[in-house]
């Protein structure tokens, strides 16, 4: 008898109708001998209409009030779902963050895990019933509702997977599989039968939300094989797991797009040592992540600076950047508040050069400027006027993954 923690995303749990089929999906596994651990995210749509309200009743809303508002979701599908395979006649027990004891940080919004109570689980699982875990939530030290981030229901999945020491994780999702490419922009982009967890974290990290991240992080540091697939059809999904040969010779694996980036450029900073460290310093302790950066030398020994932030931090990045430029009398600070990054992952980049430039020169081709370029070991990012994003997509899928790769990885379709 192995056990299974299945997850199922928004729209796997949407509507009525969703609800029926995956109770229906949950029964099948069991009825096949599993214990099944499913973690549900909320219906689709259910966590934006909640922050929306929030934000209608306060510009700034309580991070912690807001946490205790946008979980509610996830304990809506989780009741709804236990009562559904209750009515097929199996034993189910919803349970929710508090009641898993899933302990974190008190960072509301964007919570840590640090502990599950493993108990809890295994006592309902031995005692015969299918457990319904609500994701995305938590609770810290003083019992206060947490919630883990945007997309985080696949994180609580892989960490009860990972304490439970569960035989496979499932993500059960609206697409079949990770693709080459997100298959609702780039309609050539092809299902992979396998993917390492390295590429996977980049792809995840520049914009694939297909998976999030952070839980791609946690499958890796634990060894916890991972499946994404479709709750739509029986179609056999993409398995996330260790590197192996066939990977290293696949040049490009994925292209992402990554929509919620913005610049910011200060220009004509005084070119002297410490500067840099001026204006990062109170970026970084404001909890801001800075992305990628470029320095360019100006006439008279000034230079412009531009760096990339998410969106959602741009306010208060801005505000800080100004403050410094003030103080270092920089001549003026600009921003773009959109841009897109779109940027090409593969491991077999490690020991073949020549991918940079076919990048540059797809672009180049369908007249798309680059206005900032980054790259490490197995990526290489460019940053491109929004309204190229997509089409960049597309270009680059064709040139370096459909054009590029000597052929499917072994076992593809
Ligand atoms: P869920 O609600 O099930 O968590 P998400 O919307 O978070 O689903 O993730 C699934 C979506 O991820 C797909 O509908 C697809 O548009 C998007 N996506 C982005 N990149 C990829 C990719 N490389 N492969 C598959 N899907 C991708
Ligand atoms: N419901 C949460 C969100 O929309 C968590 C999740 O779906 O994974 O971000
Ligand atoms: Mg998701």
């Amino acid at each position: 008898m192995a056990l299974v923690v299945q997850k199922y995303g928004g729209t796997s749990v949407g509507s009525v109708d969703r609800i029926k089929a995956v109770a229906e999906r949950v029964r099948r596994t069991v009825e096949g001998g599993d214990k099944v651990v499913v973690v549900v995210s909320a219906m689709a749509g259910e966590t934006d209409r909640l922050f929306a309200l929030a934000r209608q009743l306060g510009t700034s809303p309580n991070p912690r009030e807001t946490d205790v508002l946008v979980s509610t979701g996830e304990q809506v599908s989780a009741a709804l779902l236990a009562i559904r395979l209750e009515a097929l006649g199996l034993c189910a027990l919803s349970l929710l963050g508090a009641q898993l004891r899933l302990t974190t940080d008190s960072n509301h919004g964007r919570a840590r895990i640090k502990s599950i109570d493993v108990g809890r689980v295994s006592e309902a699982l031995d005692a015969g019933n299918v457990v319904v875990a609500a994701g995305y939530q938590g609770v810290d030290a003083l019992g206060n509702i947490t919630t883990l981030g945007r997309g985080a229901s696949d994180l609580s999945a892989v960490a009860l997977a990972a304490v439970l020491r569960a035989h496979r994780c499932e993500i059960y999702t609206d697409v079949e599989g990770v693709f080459t490419a997100d298959p609702n922009i780039c309609p050539a982009a092809r299902k992979l039968e396998r993917i390492s967890y390295d590429e996977m974290l980049e792809l995840a990290g520049l914009g694939a939300k297909v998976l999030q991240a952070r839980s791609v992080e946690l499958a890796k540091r634990f060894k916890v094989p991972l499946m994404v697939r479709s709750s739509f059809t029986d179609a056999a999904g993409t398995w996330v797991g260790e590197e192996d040969r066939a990977m290293e010779n696949v040049l490009v694996s994925g292209v992402t797009l990554d929509r919620d980036q913005s610049k910011i450029t200060l220009t004509g900073v005084e070119d002297r040592p410490g500067l840099a460290a001026k204006i990062f310093g109170p970026i970084a302790e404001a909890g801001i992540v800075v992305d990628m950066i470029i320095q360019n030398a100006s006439a008279e020994g000034r230079t412009d600076l531009t760096f990339t932030v998410s969106r959602a931090d741009l306010p208060r990045a801005l505000a800080l950047v100004k403050e410094v430029a003030a103080q270092i009398g920089a001549a003026g600070v600009r921003h773009e508040d959109q841009v897109a990054k779109v940027s090409v992952v593969g491991c077999g980049m490690r020991s073949h050069a020549g991918v940079a430039a076919r990048m540059f020169h797809a672009l180049a081709r369908e007249g798309i400027n680059i206005e900032m370029i980054a790259t490490s070991e197995i990526k290489i990012s460019s940053v491109v006027n929004i309204k190229y994003g997509e089409l960049a997509v597309r270009v680059l899928h064709e040139a370096l993954v459909s054009g590029l790769n000597a052929g499917p990885r072994e076992g593809d379709r």
